[in-house]
């Protein structure tokens, strides 16, 4: 064992931790868990823990379904809620292994993420990354299922008494805080009942398990409250959606940010700048991943503090990506505003980290920044500034999927079939449904 290892079992002996959550997530970014008594915690780091693949979306065939566990001892948390029989539980972050080669199964997304992170250390980069994500409080039925009745009637920043889920979002942070997330600020987002909760940012791959472990955290502890915490990207019509705008940055092996320039307008290295031509050039390709939802592109639309554009901007919300402001060198980043919660932060991150790579790769040249209201452009003003626009529907982007070598690649053969067979075929049950609009709209008049 090493010592890592060797912490976590006695943790688990002072904690009195009954259960191990063994965690992964599926390609669609659900997560998964195989609950283990905690005695076979030495058992899990040494052999791991078998299971069967074949039962999880996007995995494998069924014949070649045998696929083991391989916890990560660096994410060992003691649970911040009990189970029903009051035993304490933690869980643990795993990479999945496929038995047959001994080798990572290249279906498991947190294998995708390391891949990206590979790529950047071999040009001489780290990865950090900072989310931004949001989501709704809403009450919930008798029968205990999700309204979209939210909870209060606050805005952006209002305080108590209007904003009754105060308390819940309070517990949310300590449970969080215990699982050793450091939580930067939260506030009241601009729509009724929906919320924003920062964490500080991180190497990339702790991040994106830290999204993961986020959403469950805020789910069960709003389950407490009898709220349904809800990562939907757009629950209401015609109020903002929830996002998860992604900071990232590349840092060099001595620790110095690669993205800061003092002797730039912006503070914006070349580096910085190239990164971020990639991701430009990469954007419709990349929204297929980090805005995977029928629902997704319901946010997507002008008007709600959401991107619809392909620009980038040192001020203004409209643009896709954002240059933030940053009060010390090491915070000089970009802010990518397209992802929405929905996301599998591990695939959403890394094709992020690839396109923004491809960029300083082949040099690429960033556009000028975009300082008006890009909402407010014409077609033809768009044109003039050569502004292209989103994918509007699900289809389209996985259409630019198929067709961007750069991103496809990014996840892999495995993941990328399987994404691109999964999400087709959602696209297709939505374009053949009768909508509740459509019914308002016609039965009667016609
Ligand atoms: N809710 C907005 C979105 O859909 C973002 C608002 C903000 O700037 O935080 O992305
Ligand atoms: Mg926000
Ligand atoms: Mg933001």
């Amino acid at each position: 064992l090493t010592t890592t290892e060797q912490e976590v079992l006695d943790e688990i002996e002072t904690e009195g931790v009954d259960f191990l959550r063994l965690q992964f997530t599926d390609i669609l970014g659900t997560v998964k868990n195989v609950s283990v008594p905690a005695r076979q915690a030495e058992k899990a780091f040494t052999e791991g823990i078998y299971f069967d693949g074949s039962s999880i979306e996007g995995f494998v065939r069924i014949q070649e379904s045998d696929m083991r566990l391989k916890p990560d001892p660096e994410t060992f948390a003691v649970l911040p809620w009990r189970d029903k029989d009051d035993s304490a539980a933690a869980r643990m972050i795993c990479d999945v292994i496929d038995t047959s080669t001994g080798e990572p199964f290249e279906g498991d997304p947190r294998y995708i993420l390391k891949q990206a992170l590979d790529r950047a250390k071999e040009m001489g980069y780290t990865v950090n990354a900072a989310p931004e994500p949001e989501f709704f409080l809403f009450e919930e039925d008798e029968d205990g299922h999700a309204t979209t009745e939210t909870n209060d009637h606050g805005g952006y920043f209002d305080l108590a008494p209007k904003d009754l889920a105060s308390d819940v979002r309070r517990d949310i942070i300590y449970g969080l805080e215990d699982m050793g997330f450091e939580v930067e600020a939260s506030h009241h987002e601009v729509a009724q009942g929906q919320h924003e909760i920062n964490f500080e940012y991180d190497d990339a791959l702790t991040t994106a398990d830290n999204v993961a472990t986020f959403r469950t955290v805020v789910r069960a502890i709003a389950a407490q409250h009898d709220y349904h915490a809800t990562f939907m990207p757009k629950p209401i019509p015609k109020v903002n959606g929830s996002g998860m705008h992604t900071h990232i940055s590349l840092f060099t092996e001595d620790g110095e940010n690669a993205f800061h320039d003092d002797d730039d307008e912006f503070d914006l290295s070349d580096e910085a700048r190239a990164f971020t031509a990639g991701v430009l050039e990469h954007a419709p390709a990349i929204t297929a991943v980090a805005n995977p939802t029928v629902n997704s592109y319901k946010r997507l639309v002008p008007g709600y503090e959401a991107p619809v554009y392909v620009a980038w901007s040192d001020r203004n919300r409209s643009a896709l990506i954002r240059k933030p402001a940053a009060r010390v060198p090491a915070a000089s980043r970009i802010e990518l505003r397209s992802p929405d919660p929905s996301c599998n932060p591990y695939l959403a991150i890394a094709v992020m980290i690839h396109a923004g790579l491809d960029g300083i790769e082949n040099d690429l040249d960033c556009p000028d920044p975009v300082r008006e209201n890009i909402y407010e452009f014409d077609e033809q003003k768009r044109e003039e500034y050569g502004i292209d626009t989103l994918p509007s529907n699900l289809g389209e982007a996985v259409d630019a999927l198929e067709d961007d070598e750069v991103v496809y690649d990014a996840l892999g053969d495995h993941v990328a079939e399987k994404f691109v067979e999964a999400k087709n075929q959602e696209f297709e049950e939505y374009l053949i449904d009768v909508s509740q609009w459509e019914l308002d709209r016609y039965l009667e008049k016609f």
